[in-house]
């Protein structure tokens, strides 16, 4: 099977389709954001340097994202879904040269109008639990008691990086490096190009069909 990446603006709903793509195939989920808020809340040294950073919508450097990328995979024993990680020509580079190396792997893009995506994550509410994670929108998805998880019952919050402030840099970083990314994996034809807001559910057969097809 093939190794994969989920390309998107911030809340154009990668989160949503790794979920639908992993109840059909073996895939592990890996977000380089929630490894990240990870070092945070685990107050480790990493997470001290890096918590500015984050709460300003910056880039943390490469080489400190592929290093843990790197601690946290395996990819001989298993097939991942990266989502969040590449976001710069760079970071592509380096997945191919220092992470996929010879494997083969599909590029999915999640393309969406980036006003709507700027009002839907200005609404994302997020649950607190350690291992939940669910991520809720006060108008499309509300949970059915304001404030709390309807799998788990903790505390729903807000992201620190979801504000007007943070987000409008993550969306300036986002516009500033999607052309260039689209531009890398169209040359060496490994491209699904999806629109948000389309039938996610007849793109994951046909995603499902061609990452089995390992030729
Ligand atoms: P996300 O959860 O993917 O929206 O990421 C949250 C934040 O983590 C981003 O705004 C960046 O500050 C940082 N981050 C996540 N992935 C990367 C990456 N691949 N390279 C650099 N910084 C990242």
């Amino acid at each position: 099977m093939k190794q994969n990446v989920l390309l998107g603006a911030p809340g154009a709903g990668k989160g949503t389709l790794s979920q639908k793509l992993m109840s059909v195939l073996p895939l592990k989920h890996i977000s380089t954001g929630d490894l990240l808020r990870q070092e945070i809340s685990n107050k480790s040294q990493l997470g001290c340097e890096i918590s500015e950073i984050i709460s300003k919508g910056q880039l943390v450097d490469d080489d400190c994202v592929v290093r843990l990328i790197l601690a946290n995979t395996d990819l001989n024993s298993n097939t991942y879904l990266f989502d969040g990680f590449p976001r710069t020509l760079a970071q592509a580079k380096l997945l191919d040269e220092k992470i996929f190396e010879k494997k083969s792997s599909l590029i999915v893009y999640l393309k969406a109008d980036l006003d709507f995506l700027k009002k839907r994550i200005l609404n994302r509410r997020t649950c607190s639990g350690r291992e939940c994670g669910e991520i809720y929108n006060l108008v499309s998805k509300p949970s059915a008691i304001d404030g709390i998880c309807d799998l788990c019952g903790s505390i729903l919050e807000i992201r620190k990086d979801d504000n007007p402030t943070t987000v409008n840099s993550r969306f300036k970083i986002f516009e500033e490096n999607i052309d260039e990314l689209l531009s890398y994996y169209k040359c060496s034809n490994r491209l699904l190009e999806l629109d948000a807001q389309s039938n996610l559910d007849d793109f994951v057969i046909n995603f499902k069909n061609k990452s089995m097809n390992c030729s």
